[in-house]
């Protein structure tokens, strides 16, 4: 089962997680990325490697709903591999509660 990415992302956009994941299955939006559940092998690296702390087990309370999200939008956004500058504004948004309301569903530029 896979990992997924929480709304905690949404506004910070590190993009830490993409240089470490193996087989290159995060997608991106205008403001948070997804992993690609159908592509993601479970292996846990990208997991501490998130400043936000916004990647979660499938096993983590509340997860489904993360789950969902991210297999909806990952097949409408694209495959991000390489990490690029994040918002200026990152720093201010991270560990904001309760940021599901600004995600954006467009695609990455
Ligand atoms: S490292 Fe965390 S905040 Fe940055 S893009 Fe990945 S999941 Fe989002
Ligand atoms: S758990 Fe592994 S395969 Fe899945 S997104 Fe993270 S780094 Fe990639």
């Amino acid at each position: 089962m896979p990992y997924a990415i929480t709304s905690a992302c949404i506004r910070c956009k590190y993009m830490d997680c993409v240089e470490v994941c193996p087989v290159d299955c995060f997608y991106e939006g205008e403001n948070m990325l997804v992993i690609h559940p159908d592509e993601c092998i479970d292996c846990g690296v990208c997991e501490p490697e998130c400043p936000a702390e916004a990647i979660v087990a499938d096993s983590a309370d509340g997860a489904e709903q993360w789950l969902a999200l991210n297999a909806r939008l990952a097949p409408l956004w694209p495959n991000i591999t390489h990490k690029s500058e994040p918002p200026a504004d990152a720093d201010d948004w991270k560990g904001i509660p309760d940021k599901i309301d600004l995600l954006s569903e467009r695609p990455a530029m």
